[in-house]
């Protein structure tokens, strides 16, 4: 008789093998990496994560935020979302992240959320955390009833027929419109990839978030630095004012210079089954004026493409106005 062990490796194998159980390093991984805990225990709690192993990385040197000799920041994968938040340089030439940050959560949650754990957390749809209904993240080929459900939250842009699930994350938006880069380390070595390239696309597989192989570990995310001038704002829409997710959400940093826009980045959050990013709305604003019309103008291209669900069409004007207010206060 094989041991209990090899007899549960064997069926797991085969799980993944018939494409019942996803092999990626987020969803139905084996071994999973511990950090803050507020995403994982939670869904271990719930039964929606039930990883054989758990190691604890808290103890790890994947800490501290320095600037580097070429200006950009380096930012520890364990770096908590409370020091990130408050940190001088962060404050001071990244305000937009800093503004994310502490829109999110509650104080005690990042005091110990984490870097890499943010980018990691998981979609809050109601039936992705309850075990009893179906929900093609967590069972693949289980359905999707969020589709003809309760769909208010859920993404109008980048779904699919299996998936609409928003990603929740505030921080990952900022990150997103700073250009940043994540730092990990593999099976097959180190490697870096850009944000804008880490999150997937539900399409047919929505328990593939993102583009980590079972065992990468996230070791640092680093952000280049600022042109002169740029100023960068978050603004978060939502039902209330703290403790809760974004209905929508902004990140713009940009340079106007005598009117006229420079530079400009601009994500989107609360809209996106990934943080959402148009680089045709930026484009179309660069040598413009730092108008209302011209911001509007690049809302509409930021939204192109916005597939609402019975109860969350509300999601395409209140994103478009969240665009516009974000640009003028980033280029005031
Ligand atoms: C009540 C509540 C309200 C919240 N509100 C908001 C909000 O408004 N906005 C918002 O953005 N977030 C919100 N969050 C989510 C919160 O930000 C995340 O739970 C937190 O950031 C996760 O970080 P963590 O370190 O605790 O992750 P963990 O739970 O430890 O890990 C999360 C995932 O990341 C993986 N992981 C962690 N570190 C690494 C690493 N170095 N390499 C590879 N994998 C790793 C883990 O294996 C796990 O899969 C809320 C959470 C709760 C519970
Ligand atoms: S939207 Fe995605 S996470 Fe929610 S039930 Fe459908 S498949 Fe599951």
């Amino acid at each position: 008789m094989k041991p209990f062990a090899l007899e549960r490796a064997a069926d797991r194998a085969a799980a993944i093998a018939a494409g019942s159980v996803s092999s990626t390093a987020q969803q139905g991984a084996s071994v999973r990496f511990l950090a803050g805990g507020t995403t994982l225990i939670d869904l271990m709690k719930l039964g929606v994560e039930q990883p054989e192993n758990v190691v604890d990385i808290r103890r790890l040197d994947l800490g501290g935020i320095q600037e580097q000799s070429d200006g950009s920041l380096r930012i520890g994968a364990s770096v908590t979302n409370s020091d990130l938040a408050h940190h001088p340089l962060v404050r001071q030439h990244y305000a937009a992240l800093s503004q994310a940050i502490l829109a999110g959560a509650s104080t005690q949650l990042r005091n110990a959320a984490t870097t890499a754990g943010n980018l990691l957390q998981r979609t809050r749809c109601v039936y992705f955390r309850n075990t009893a209904t179906p929900c093609n993240k967590r069972e693949p080929g289980s359905g999707c009833p969020a589709i003809t459900g309760a769909n208010r939250m859920m993404a109008i842009l980048g779904t699919s027929e299996s998936c609409i699930a928003s990603n929740p994350s505030d921080m990952a938006v900022a990150m997103l419109a700073y250009d940043a880069t994540v730092h990990v380390e593999g099976v097959s070595g180190t490697r870096s990839i850009a944000l804008k390239d880490f999150f997937l696309l539900p399409q047919d597989r929505p328990d593939k978030e993102n583009v980590l192989e079972p065992g990468d570990l996230i070791t640092h995310v680093t952000l280049p630095s600022r042109p002169a001038g740029e100023q960068s704002v978050y603004l978060k829409l939502r039902d209330r004012v703290s403790y809760e997710f974004a209905l929508v959400s902004a990140a713009a940093a940009a340079v106007a210079s005598n009117g006229t826009v420079t530079s400009v980045r601009l994500a989107l959050g609360g809209v996106g089954t990934r943080p959402w990013r148009k680089s045709d709305a930026e484009a179309a604003l660069i040598g413009q004026g730092a108008t209302e019309a011209n911001f509007r103008r690049a809302a509409d291209l930021a939204l192109a493409g916005a597939k609402p669900q019975s109860q969350n069409g509300f999601k395409i004007e209140l994103a478009k106005r969240c665009v516009v207010e974000t640009l003028k206060r980033a280029t005031r």
